[in-house]
């Protein structure tokens, strides 16, 4: 990984991470209808080809839903399960404890 991060690094990180993110939305049946096929297309054209409306769709059903940033690294989860129960990754749950232990 590169420590020197800038926008555009993190735009891309944030796209991969999303994309990953989608998918396994689908894979564990999380979507359905409307949400699934529009993020099917997201996957394979982009966000930036869907009309208004299924940006809409899109942004209510699928990234308010399920798109959580981590806690403790500010970056997206991919690990569905684990990010709604828990807000962080594996790892950072673990970087987090050991901080706690060190303050107190
Ligand atoms: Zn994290």
């Amino acid at each position: 990984m590169n420590s020197n991060k800038n926008n555009l690094e993190n735009n891309n990180n944030d796209d991969k991470s999303l994309n990953e993110l989608l998918k396994i939305l689908i894979d564990r049946e999380y979507l359905q209808g409307a949400a699934l096929g529009i993020t099917k297309l997201v996957i394979s054209k982009g966000v930036n080809t869907l009309s208004e409306k299924q940006k809409d769709v899109f942004q209510k059903f699928v990234i308010k839903k399920y798109k959580r940033e981590c806690l403790f690294c500010k970056n997206i989860i991919v690990e569905i399960d684990r990010a709604l129960e828990f807000g962080m990754h594996t790892s950072c749950v673990n970087k987090f404890i050991k901080y706690i232990k060190l303050q107190s």
